[in-house]
């Protein structure tokens, strides 16, 4: 579904990105686990359009998409969760999930995945005509998650969904996005929790100063010594 081929991504001199490659197949969960500064974070802003890489190749469902604008990505079916949630404060709920169905026309497919958010997240039902800067950083980081399932995604990025979340959120959020998985959405995870996220990955990638340096099936990966060492807490 998403080929990425040994991309080099700057920031001015600063090079953040160097010669990745990675994929993602249909269906699948695929995590990425790095440190702070790795460049997970640069990786997914260049999938979803907001940077460009200055060498090699991005194909998604087998047509490139490096350097095209954001619109057209998520309009191809590519949604983006960054960190630090980033809803619209101002506006309600409501209103932050309809805006994340903005490209779309089909009103009725669009009212029933708002009824599926609510589903999913009953908080955001109980809040939705709630100003969105009032929310709680956990609803907030579900805001951002259903806003993102508005946009009817094929592959989602998410980046650090658990990030200052309290322990009981974080559970809650990695079992919607396995379900959201099982709904038919592929999933590109950024996490710093490498456990967690190795729970519930198929396959993993490991970066280190803008490079992959290690990659498996999540079971490989939950046995590396390597990866116990640096991100899984040493047991
Ligand atoms: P974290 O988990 O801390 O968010 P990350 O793996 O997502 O880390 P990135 O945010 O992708 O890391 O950053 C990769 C590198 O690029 C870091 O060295 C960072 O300082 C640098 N960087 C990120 N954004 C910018 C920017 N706007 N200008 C200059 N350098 C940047």
């Amino acid at each position: 579904m998403l080929k990425v081929e040994d991309i080099n991504v700057y920031y001015g001199n600063i090079q953040a990105l160097k010669g990745v490659s990675l994929e993602v197949n249909e269906g699948e969960i695929v995590t990425l686990i790095g440190a702070n500064g790795a460049g997970k974070s640069t990786l997914l802003k260049t999938l979803s359009g907001l940077l460009k890489p200055k060498k090699g190749s991005i194909q998604y469902l087998g047509k490139p998409i490096s350097g095209k604008a954001a619109q057209t990505i998520v309009k191809a079916g590519i949604s983006h969760v960054p960190e630090g949630r980033r809803v619209f404060a101002n506006m309600t709920v409501e209103e932050n999930l309809e805006l994340g169905a903005y490209l779309r026309s089909d009103k009725n497919e669009i009212k029933k995945d708002l009824d599926k958010v609510y589903e999913v997240f009953p908080r955001l039902q109980e809040r939705k005509k709630q100003l969105s800067g009032t929310l709680s950083g956990g609803e907030q980081q579900m805001l951002a998650m259903g806003r993102a399932i508005m946009a009817r995604p094929k592959l989602l990025l998410l980046d650090e969904p658990s990030m200052g979340l309290a322990p009981l959120f974080v559970k809650t959020i990695f079992k919607v996005i396995q379900e959201i998985n099982q709904s038919g959405t592929t999933i590109l995870l950024v996490e710093q929790n490498a456990n967690m996220a190795l729970s519930i990955a198929d396959r993993g990638y490991v970066i280190e100063t803008g490079k992959v340096v290690l990659s498996g099936t999540a079971a490989e990966l939950q046995e590396s010594d390597d990866l116990k060492q640096a991100y899984l807490g040493g047991h």
